[in-house]
């Protein structure tokens, strides 16, 4: 008697691998594609088996049955190894690639059509199994044979498994050749023992350590979209990087997204997410086979393409993507509009590795901004990388060695036809990469909190300076300094500022502090009451970058601001007549509120011109100078006044 309980229970443990695999969404993907595959045709051949041990366990009778049952599961189990092999593949990215690949690829099915052969010449001749006078199922002398081809399987599996060694973890060694060992410890038994059906159990019990240890679905599948994420992303980026094999990426980042994002309900913000994932998926659904896609974060999603897809085809995918996004969003009731950029990029080679690559695709949207669809090779600076990647240890260096320094712009009082303050720009030269501009450094300082110190270092140089003989003769009113939105949340900034002025013999009328508009944060209490403190101490504040990004006109008017400073963006597009429409009503707002403007970025007399003549109180930018470094300054102010 045959022992069917085995197979019963094999079949139990793959029945609910297979639930699982479909209720957390594991079907896309070459990895996940592969493993399904593989469960789904050890589920078949474990049904097969068991058809078959009850039919020998039977009465007899069905001579046919019996041989199409037997024959049918020794060509399903010896489909698992290469199909196995294939999974291998898809997990270590090994695609059969050179020139003979066709022949590799087709070596892979050799040993099976040699069984499919053997199993067909088998009908007529009593090779490799055949039915005894009782109708007994009973090992012909080729059977053997069958294990030397599993066998070169394995070997052959191992090899590719074994080339790619470096690139996997303790877990997924153990994972997949504890799997390997089961199936061959089984094998042994079973061909010892052939009434101990083991074999299809440690298949299963195998798919089952392998979809714990190996796929680890909660990195890479995001269970609500059903994309792969970040951390997959970064696996793969990681992978090709060591390979140096070129992968095919469309990077897409919605511009507006965090815009976007602060105006919509939880609800609303859940469905977009959705909707884009959703419309990037039906649309690369034609090529699934060749195109993986990644949702980062941030509104910001990658292409996969395979390294030989044709350029043309990458471009006319990342065209298209584009066009279908730029189009409006419904969003349940409301429509919204996406500003994506789209860039094509060749992975590592047009950017080095993994690390300058998230910096990358952190730019995109934010200091490279363009509205056509663009290749990476033509804005990519590998520096910026490069000191990005170092840029805590340069910052680290720069605090320590004192290589910051103050320079002023100075800033023209309309009214008074005279420059009366200035505004503070910090400047940082480095031995090794020169001068790294603040827009690089500044974020960076931010996230490492770097920016605390450097804050005070900006602050101690604009007091020492004011203090001094020489600012006396200016006549300037006051300073301007940045104030970062992290200093802003500072617990004790109140004193720090004061204590700072108070060494320095400076009073709080001196100093003029820009601040930025933020989303509502949590330590948004904090800045407030700071600001507010210091308000009330004395020193005033200037709101930066009006004009870009999110305005909250109800924020503006409850902070105590005396000066509103128009950026850049707003006289660059102050040509346009319906932006002069927008500009003359803002600035009239402004003025309501009773606050005084500062005009940032006049670069021509035109501009020059047509912002005196909307009654703007102040100008600053390189229409009169360059932030300057302290003694060009004061020449500069002393050769205007004289
Ligand atoms: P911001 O506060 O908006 O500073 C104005 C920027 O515009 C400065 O760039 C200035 O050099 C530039 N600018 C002024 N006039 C013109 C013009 O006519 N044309 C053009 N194209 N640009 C003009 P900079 O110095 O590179 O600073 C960039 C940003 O870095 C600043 O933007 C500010 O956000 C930040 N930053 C600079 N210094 C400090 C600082 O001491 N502390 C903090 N927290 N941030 C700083
Ligand atoms: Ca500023
Ligand atoms: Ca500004």
């Amino acid at each position: 008697m045959k022992l069917v309980y085995f197979d019963v229970s094999a079949l139990l443990v793959m029945i609910i691998l297979l639930a699982v695999v479909i209720y957390k969404k594991m079907l896309r993907g070459n990895i996940n594609r592969y493993f399904l595959v593989l469960l789904c045709l050890s589920i078949v051949t474990t049904l097969v088996d068991i058809w078959a041990v009850m039919l020998d366990n039977g009465s007899a009778g069905y001579p046919y049955s019996k041989y199409i049952a037997h024959s049918l599961y020794l060509l399903l189990h010896n489909a698992t190894t290469p199909v196995f092999i294939l999974y291998c593949t898809a997990l270590t990215d090994s695609w059969f690639v050179g020139k003979h690949r066709y022949l590799v690829k087709g070596l892979l099915w050799l040993p099976l059509s040699v069984v499919t052969v053997l199993m067909v010449i088998n009908l007529r001749m009593p090779l490799i199994f055949y039915l005894d006078e009782a109708e007994h199922y009973s090992r012909g002398p080729w059977f053997p044979i069958l294990y030397v081809l599993a066998a070169i399987y394995v070997a052959f599996g191992l090899v590719k498994v074994l080339k790619s060694w470096r690139y996997f973890d303790i877990g997924r060694w153990v994972a997949l050749f504890s799997g390997i060992g089961f199936m061959m410890v089984a094998s042994v038994v079973q061909f010892l023992l052939p009434e101990l059906l083991v074999e299809m159990l440690a298949g299963a019990l195998a798919l089952l350590f392998i979809l714990m240890m190996v796929q680890r679905p909660e990195e890479l599948i995001d269970n609500e979209t059903g994309l792969f994420t970040f951390t997959a992303f970064m696996n793969l980026m990681y992978h090709a990087e060591n390979r140096s094999r070129n992968k095919k990426l469309i990077l897409i980042s919605v511009t507006n997204y965090k815009r976007i994002h602060m105006k919509l309900s939880f609800e609303q913000e859940k469905v977009l997410g959705f909707g884009l994932s959703d419309m990037l998926f039906e649309y690369t659904k034609n090529f699934h086979e060749r195109a993986e896609i990644y949702h980062l974060h941030n509104g910001r999603f990658v292409v996969v393409l395979k390294e030989d897809e044709p350029s043309i085809v990458v471009v006319s995918i990342a065209k298209q993507i584009h066009e279908m996004m730029k189009k409006p969003f419904s969003v349940g009731t409301t429509e919204v509009e996406l500003l994506p950029s789209v860039c094509m990029l060749k992975f590592p080679k047009d950017v080095g590795d993994a690390d300058s690559l998230m910096h990358f695709i952190e730019d995109i949207g934010k200091n490279i901004r363009t509205d056509e669809v663009f290749f990476a090779r033509d804005v990519f600076r590998k520096e910026r990388y490069d000191i990005l990647l170092e840029i805590d240890e340069i910052l680290e260096r720069a605090i320590r060695e004192r290589k910051f320094k103050v320079y002023y712009q100075p800033i023209y009082s309309v009214d008074e036809q005279a420059f009366r303050t200035a505004e503070a720009l910090i400047r940082l030269y480095d031995d090794k990469y020169g001068f790294i501009p603040p827009d690089l450094f500044i974020p960076a300082a931010e996230k490492s909190g770097a920016i605390l110190q450097i804050g005070q270092i900006v602050l101690d140089q604009v007091c020492e300076f004011i203090a001094s003989e020489e600012y006396r003769e200016l006549g300037l009113h006051y300073i301007e300094v940045n104030m970062s939105v992290v200093q802003c949340m500072e617990e004790n900034l109140v004193d720090e500022v004061m204590d700072t002025f108070d060494r320095h013999h400076v009073s709080a009328g001196d100093v003029n502090l820009e601040i930025t508009e933020t989303a509502v944060s949590d330590e948004q209490q904090v800045m407030d009451r700071n600001i507010n403190n210091l308000f009330n101490e004395g020193v005033c504040f200037s709101l930066d970058d009006f004009g870009t990004g999110y305005s909250n006109i109800h924020r503006i008017a409850s902070l105590p601001l005396s000066i509103i400073k128009l950026d850049k963006t707003l006289v660059d597009e102050s040509g346009r007549q319906s932006m002069q429409i927008v500009i003359e009503n803002t600035v009239k707002m402004i003025k309501a509120l009773g606050m005084k403007i500062v005009v940032e970025g006049v670069e021509t007399e035109q501009q020059l011109t047509q912002f005196i003549s909307l009654r703007c109180d102040y100008i600053q930018g390189y229409y009169f100078s360059k932030p300057l470094p302290r003694d060009e300054f004061v020449e500069f102010l002393l050769d205007k006044a004289g």
